[in-house]
């Protein structure tokens, strides 16, 4: 029998298209629902299912409930902003996942700095800053540099470092303002002051099948983030770190997702290795965000969507390959502006070992890098016998890549 596969895609989404490609490739009857507006969507004629808030999830799940005649096999969310009402849905249906609560506990990272800490794992020191609070109060109790976040945003967007009392109260200020238009909660948040962890950084993508945890990929980020803002620029895989490393990794990543609660599907986590060991930026339970996921061809040999989607739908893995190196460029946005658009791409593709390029900014968009902005110009990808050669690729191609982009009126951090 077919299965059914409801599947949450925020509109904005990378990830739609891959998502959807792999459940018509398996030959699932997919159903979507997305968030196209609530109050536009009946209007051009969309049905219910796409015209859901995902931040509403309780009354998203009521309107899917009783939209839908028969509950479907298995509910996926291809980003962060499904994942509380797929979690919900879920539950309702009876159907194997990730409980809510440690969708909700994971999504925050308040909840995730005390989760950490109360389970004797790495954890910077701390702080919640209520809206209502004075962050001049906190000054004497920090030490300095720090690093000013929302509670809940995701692409380094509302994350900030501070080295002095002055660029902190200024972080507050501009922290609270990003996360206010960002988030419909953000009175009752408040905002995270931690402090800032050097070393170098790192990702785990991942699967949990029954709270066991399988790494598909560990990721170098070969790229210094070293503040006050942390765009993200390249992913490269397998990792260059010494195996004994890679194993604390993956030892600290399962046993914070066993904290968590978290025990099924994929898994995207981030952190820092320095000689005190490793220390956990967040763990999602996705996947790599933006287009990057599609470098995960060539690594694993089929795709991290495939992946995701049988493990939803209990059928067997796919055969994988032996892997070969390859990276991932998240194309940074080099300036606030309006983009006008992008040259040279025939020869950024033609640089050895550049498998493709994804130009995503609409030509008279504006642009906005972090922390303002979510999005990236696009994505380079590549592969190479090594990891050297395919984090070499990118550097290449972009530095051949140019963009057009016409300055606006700044964003002033008053
Ligand atoms: P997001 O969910 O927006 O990705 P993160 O908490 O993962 O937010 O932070 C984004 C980036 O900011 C991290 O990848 C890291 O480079 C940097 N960062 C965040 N917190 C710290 C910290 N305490 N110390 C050092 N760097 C940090
Ligand atoms: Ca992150």
């Amino acid at each position: 029998m077919t299965r059914r596969l409801l599947l949450l895609l925020p509109t904005a989404s990378y990830r739609n298209d891959d998502f959807l490609a792999a459940g018509h490739a398996l030959g699932v009857d997919i159903i979507t629902a997305a968030d196209y507006c609530h109050q536009l969507a009946p209007g051009w004629g969309l049905p219910p299912l796409l015209g859901l808030q995902f931040d509403h999830p309780q009354r998203a799940m009521e309107t899917i409930v009783g939209a839908l005649e028969a509950p479907p096999d298995a509910v996926l969310a291809v980003d962060d902003s499904g994942l509380e009402l797929a979690a919900m849905l879920r539950e309702k249906w009876q159907l194997p996942g990730n409980p809510v609560y440690a969708i909700a506990l994971t999504r925050d990272k308040l909840a995730f700095r005390r989760l950490l800490a109360a389970n004797g794992l790495n954890c910077p020191v701390f702080h919640s800053l209520p809206n209502s609070a004075d962050p001049a109060e906190l000054l004497p109790q920090l030490r300095l540099p720090v690093v000013v976040k929302a509670r809940r945003l995701s692409a380094s967007r509302g994350v900030i470092r501070a080295d002095s009392a002055q660029e902190f109260l200024q972080a507050v200020q501009r922290v609270r303002r990003i996360q206010a238009r960002a988030d419909r909660d953000s009175a009752e948040l408040g905002i995270v002051v931690e402090s800032f962890i050097p070393g170098a950084e790192y990702a785990l993508e991942g699967l949990l099948e029954d709270g066991r945890l399988q790494v598909l990929a560990l990721f170098d980020k070969p790229d210094p983030l070293d503040g006050p803002y942390f765009e993200e620029t390249l992913y490269v895989t397998p990792s260059r770190l010494p195996a004994e490393t890679q194993d604390q990794i993956r030892d600290t990543v399962a046993r914070a997702c066993a904290v968590a609660g978290l025990t099924e599907g994929p898994v995207h986590a981030e952190m820092r290795v320095n000689e005190a060991g490793v220390w956990l930026l967040e763990v999602a339970a996705r996947s790599i965000g933006g287009l990057c996921g599609r470098m995960l061809r060539h690594a694993l040999g089929t795709s991290l969507e495939e992946i995701i989607l049988r493990h939803a739908l209990r059928l067997p893995p796919p055969s994988r390959s032996a892997g070969e190196a390859a990276g991932v460029m998240m194309i940074p946005i080099p300036c606030r502006g309006i983009y006008q658009g992008a040259d040279n791409i025939d020869a950024a593709l033609s640089v050895p070992g550049i498998v493709d390029i994804q130009i995503t900014a609409m030509p008279g968009q504006i642009i906005t890098p972090p922390p303002e902005g979510a999005s990236y110009l696009g994505f380079i990808f590549s592969r190479g016998a090594t990891p050297q050669q395919a984090e070499a690729a990118l550097r290449h191609a972009h530095a051949l890549l140019s963009f057009d982009i016409q300055p606006d009126i700044p964003v002033t951090p008053e």
